[in-house]
């Protein structure tokens, strides 16, 4: 039986900026994920953030009232049986930071679109996030509209329409609309009922190949630490398949880059597994959904400021090739969102740069052939993929990364 204070779901927030992402995190999970100084300082989300939250019910009551973040029902008071641990992924709003929410995107089970109701939609980031979840193939969604407490009851009806309008024809269409306020903790035991509806926690193959997409990386010593009591660098990321275990030999791919006579490499780090955390609970193994940290035999220099963000960790020969060009089907949009005007997307030209998003990877390349429906592309920084993987496609437009389609890597 799976331990239901164990997450086995990622569950990303993505939306608009300000519309109250990182806010619901918080309100569900007592962990405010704008960590550094920098976010706070700016008060937006610039890294991904992530933080779990056990979800409850309370037997006194019926329906959406008997579940909350809390295990202490706010009701009644009593204490509730926990039956669900979820991990969210949280993804910064704005529009300069679509590479790091199209990074996300590879964790995300499913989606919390989040839309405040105090603003007519859509706004921009909320049509080009919606339209990363489509690409990425994201399809169990809830719509989140949010800050209920400062509209009517009839604006709320009416901006309700308009996002029934915004979702029509697209993935989100028959997502469940679920209006709250993040602020005010206001009927979050319906949004709960809704992501155990909508968003349920996937099957997993236990027997398929270790693959953890890292989404972040760090070095956990205080600055002046004693060699003695140096701590190893820790990963951290998900399980995307295959289950690892505290004491496994690892491999990270593409791993680190050396010159060897003038060329660029990049050498595979192979380490040992020596701890694994979820949250703040210690496992022995990490199995996939939910987001992990695993703690390592590593110089902390090399997983120090998110160096290994967009790397592949599992079991050692057994990660996919690394690959300093990619080849892969095309499917361009026709138009770009995201920004004020909806600009035509035209083909893919020779040696013009793009950005990728594979995995948690984000990577510039220059394509060096296109054809009708495929692209060859030479990266700056190889990534490790297999064959299959969903590529998101990012062009520069008036001096932006804008998405402008999703490729397939087929060698
Ligand atoms: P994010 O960019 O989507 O992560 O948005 P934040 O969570 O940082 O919130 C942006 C601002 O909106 C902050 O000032 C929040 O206090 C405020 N906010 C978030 N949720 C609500 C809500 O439900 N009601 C009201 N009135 N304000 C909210
Ligand atoms: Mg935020």
């Amino acid at each position: 039986m799976h331990d239901v204070t164990v997450p086995n779901v990622n569950i990303g927030l993505v939306g608009h900026v300000d519309h109250g992402k990182t806010t619901l995190v918080s309100g569900m999970t007592g962990v405010w994920t704008d960590r550094h100084s920098e976010e706070m300082k700016r008060g937006i989300s610039i890294r991904l953030g992530y933080a779990d939250a056990t979800f409850y019910r309370c037997k006194n009551h019926e329906g959406s009232e008997a579940f909350s973040a809390q295990e202490v029902c706010p009701i009644c008071g009593e204490k509730g049986e926990p039956f669900r641990t979820v991990s969210f992924v949280d993804a910064p709003g704005h529009e300069t930071l679509m590479a790091t929410m199209l990074s996300g995107s590879a964790l995300m089970d499913g989606a919390m679109l989040v839309i405040a109701a105090n603003e007519p939609c859509p706004q921009p980031q909320t049509k080009e996030h919606l339209m990363a979840l489509e690409l990425v193939g994201i399809k169990n969604i809830v719509i989140v509209q949010n800050k209920i407490d400062v509209v009517s009851q009839a604006d709320a009806v009416k901006h309700y329409q308009q996002i029934k309008k915004f979702v029509k024809g697209t993935i989100a269409e028959d997502a469940p609309i679920i209006p709250i306020s993040a602020q005010k903790g206001i009927n979050i035991g319906a949004l709960i009922e809704a992501l155990n509806e909508y968003i349920p926690s996937p099957e997993r193959d236990p027997e398929a190949k270790a693959q953890m997409l890292i989404a972040r990386s760090f070095d956990i010593n205080k600055p002046g630490s004693h060699w003695r009591d140096m701590r190893g660098g820790v990963i951290g990321g998900s399980l995307v398949s295959g289950v690892i275990k505290d004491g496994d030999e690892i491999e990270v791919r593409p791993g680190i880059r050396t010159e060897v006579e003038n060329r660029t490499v990049w050498e595979p780090i192979q380490t040992k597994v020596v701890s694994i955390h979820t949250g703040k609970t210690k496992v022995a193994e990490a199995t996939p959904g939910g987001l992990m940290a695993l703690g390592s035999k590593l110089d902390p220099a090399i997983t120090k400021s998110d160096t290994l963000v967009g790397q592949v960790a599992g079991h050692i020969g057994e990660l996919p090739p690394v690959r300093d060009h990619l080849v892969f089907e095309v499917k361009l949009m026709d138009r770009v969102v995201g920004s004020g005007s909806d600009l035509e997307i035209a083909p893919l030209k020779h040696r013009e740069p793009l950005m990728l998003s594979v995995g948690t990877a984000v990577t510039v390349g220059v394509v060096t052939n296109t054809k009708k429906d495929q692209a060859e592309v030479v990266l700056k920084r190889p990534v490790c993929a297999e064959v299959g993987a969903r590529i998101a496609i990012s062009r520069q437009v008036e001096g932006r990364w804008r998405l402008i389609g999703m490729g397939t890597l087929t060698e």
